[in-house]
């Protein structure tokens, strides 16, 4: 991973599909939830899922963008495609996501505004706290490899929360 200013320099797809990721973030907000979006790619290039988090419209406190992403590829999918496929999520997965990725065998992560950065706009309202494991350590207990690239695009993946969270 190749860091400019702290954050990771990305090949074009891994823009492409990063901005993808941003645009659904942008949809969750319009949508009445929390703004968060996630992409699965392939190696090949297909996109198995795209999602947004949905946990204001459903009410499942479980439907965050990377969790609902991989519920509608998992299926659909033997678990070795997984293995070259990207997950990319426009903030730095919780815990949870981290584990969703973990089972669902994706290889790769790269992810827009980081966890650190995202508390500012989170704040101290427990309610909207999360858990302080970054998705590094959840991978790094793996034991097949998962590679994470990210912070990256953090200006364009932070612009959807300008606003959003209650202080
Ligand atoms: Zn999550």
């Amino acid at each position: 991973m190749i860091l400019v200013n702290g954050q990771a320099l990305l090949a074009e797809q891994d823009g492409r599909y990063l901005r993808r990721a941003i645009e659904l973030s942008r949809t969750a907000r319009e949508r009445g939830n929390r703004p968060f979006g996630a992409v699965i790619v392939a190696a090949d290039g297909a996109v198995l899922a795209e999602a947004w988090n949905a946990t204001a419209e459903t009410g499942d406190c479980t439907a965050h963008a990377e969790t609902e992403a991989v519920r509608r590829a998992s299926p659909a999918h033997p678990r070795e495609r997984f293995a070259g496929a990207t997950m990319y999520a426009s903030g730095e997965p919780c815990v949870m996501c981290a584990g969703a990725i973990f089972w669902c065998n994706i290889g790769r992560v790269v992810f827009g505004i980081d966890a650190v950065s995202l508390r500012v706009f989170r704040g101290e309202r427990a309610e909207q706290r999360d858990a302080e494991l970054s998705c590094r350590d959840v991978f790094a207990a793996s034991p097949h490899p998962i590679e994470c690239i990210g912070p990256a695009l953090r200006e364009e993946a932070s612009e959807p929360h300008q606003g959003f969270w209650r202080r």
